[in-house]
Parts: C-alpha cells; structure tokens; sequence
C-alpha cells in the first residue's frame, strides 16, 4: 500500500472516472475526500462502502467546482480532517455539444469553471501544505481532447488543452519540491458523461445512437474498445508511487490509438 496515512482529494468522485480513482487511491491506504453531486443517499452508500471495503476514513464534500470559495473551503476541509492533502486529482468535468455560433454563452462559462479553473483554484489551495511537507502528487483528468479536436465540443476542447498548459506550468513550479504534476488524457471511457452526449450528438449530425457510438465514438479510437475507469485509475496509482517521481509535466495518452493517427 504506497499511500498509507496519506490524504486524497478527488474532485467529481461520486460518479465514473473520479469514483474509480478515489476507490483505487483508497485500496492504496489513502484517507479520501470524495467531491460532487448526486443522491444523497448514493453518495452516502459509496462513502461508506469506500470506508468499509479498504479501512480507510472518507468525507464527502459537495463544493460545486464552479465557485472558488467552496472549493477553497474544500481543501481546507480535508486538511483538517486529515492533516495533510497529498494527492490532489483534478477530475470533476462535464461536456456540452453544440456549434459555436449557437453554443450558450453560460454553458462556455460553466464548462471553462469546472473543467479548467477548477483546478487551479485546488491547486492554488493544495499547494502551500505539499510544498511545507516537500511531497505531493497533483494529476488531472485532461482528455485526448487536450491534443487534438472534434467540432462542436469548443468549450470542452479549449478547457482540456487548458489543462495540458497548466499541468505543464505547475510542474515547472513545483519541480524541486518533491512534487509531480501530471495529467491522463483518456479517449472515450464508457461512463455517464459519454452516455449523455449522445443525443446531442445525434441531433448535431443527424445520426442514430448505434450510429453515434460506432461511427462517431468509436470510430476515433483505433482499438475499437470504450477505455474503463479501472484503466485510468491504474495509471493514477502509478504517478503516485515512487517509481514515477521523474515523470512530472506529462501529458499520458489512454485512447486506445487515437492520438497516434
Ligand atoms: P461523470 O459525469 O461520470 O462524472 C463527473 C463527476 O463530476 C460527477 O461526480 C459529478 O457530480 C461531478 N461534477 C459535475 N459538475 C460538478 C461541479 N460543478 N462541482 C463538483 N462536481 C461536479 O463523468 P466522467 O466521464 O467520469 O468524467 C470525469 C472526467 O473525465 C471529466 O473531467 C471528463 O472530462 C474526463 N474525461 C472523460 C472521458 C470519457 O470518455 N468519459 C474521456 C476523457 C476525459
């Protein structure tokens, strides 16, 4: 267990990709503060299962990623819970389909909030505390849209290739403090964010779902295969042990081929 009595914050944990990271950050021994919306009860029952299953603590925190005052708050939440933030995963993300002309001005500001200055307001909060204890893992979910494009996702592309800037700024700042900044750039992972966009996307192309999923999800990905959540928390639990803590500034691809092509 590499991260034993270490603290994890994972933003947008209570569904998809973030879930899977807090669980596999957890099974590492971590003490994990869980963030994002849903049921009350759903969040409570995976709190408590996150708990029971690895014998570690975990809170929830519902601080909306688009207010920097809750997230700030966040932060300080798990370090005094916890005593420390070690490992931050800047994941909370949502996706909004639309020609540029017609995108809404506020769902541009919403997904520039969550899926870009989201993490640097976490950052801005992480950072004293793993500087003062000289270790810290700090890793974004960034997206293969962080290297390359598809129309009508502007905002989402934009707030991805933000990510990559950032990622690599943080790790310049931060490389003779003991810690790594890095972030995993997914293809289409099957979770409730990719499920939702396709009726957006039928309607902007003008496909059938099986269409949309075959010839428009799948067809960017060469390996034919949706990525899982297990796959990326794999790669997180990596970056955090020792055997990683020259790779910092990094921009790791799981696409199944799709930014070779
Ligand atoms: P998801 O919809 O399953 O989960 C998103 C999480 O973010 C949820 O926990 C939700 O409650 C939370 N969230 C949404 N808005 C929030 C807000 N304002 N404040 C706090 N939490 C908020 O999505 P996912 O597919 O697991 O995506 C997670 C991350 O992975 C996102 O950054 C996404 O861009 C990225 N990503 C996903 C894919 C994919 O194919 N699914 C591919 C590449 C990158």
């Amino acid at each position: 267990m590499i991260l034993k009595s270490k603290t994890a914050v994972v933003t947008g944990s209570t569904s998809g990709i973030g879930l899977a990271i807090a669980r596999a950050l957890a099974a590492e021994g971590a003490n994990v503060l869980i963030n994002g919306f849903g049921k009350p009860e759903d969040i409570e029952k995976e709190r408590a299962a996150i708990e029971s299953e690895y014998g570690v603590k975990c809170i929830h925190s519902p601080a909306d990623m688009t207010k920097p005052d809750e997230i700030a708050a966040m932060i300080a939440l798990a370090e005094s819970t916890f005593g420390s933030v070690d490992v931050l995963m800047n994941n909370a993300g949502i996706q909004f389909v639309s020609p540029i002309e017609e995108f809404p001005i506020e769902k541009w500001d919403q997904i520039i909030a969550i899926n870009l200055s989201s993490a640097f307001h976490c950052m801005r909060a992480a950072i004293p505390g793993m500087k003062k204890r000289g270790w810290g893992r700090i890793i974004s979910t960034a997206s293969a849209h962080s290297l390359v494009a598809s129309p009508f996702k502007s905002a989402y592309v934009a707030a991805k290739h933000g990510i990559a800037g950032l990622t690599k700024t943080a790790a310049l700042e931060l490389a003779t403090h003991g810690v790594t900044v890095n972030c995993i750039s997914p293809g289409y992972v099957w979770t409730p964010l990719v499920e939702n966009q396709i009726p957006d996307t039928m309607k902007a192309r003008g496909l059938t779902r099986d269409q949309v999923i075959n010839d428009v999800l799948l067809d960017s990905q060469p390996t034919k295969q949706f990525v899982t959540v297990d796959e990326v928390a794999a790669i997180v639990v990596f970056l955090c042990g020792d055997a990683a803590k020259q790779i910092t500034g990094a921009n790791l691809s799981v696409d199944g081929g799709w930014t070779a092509e």
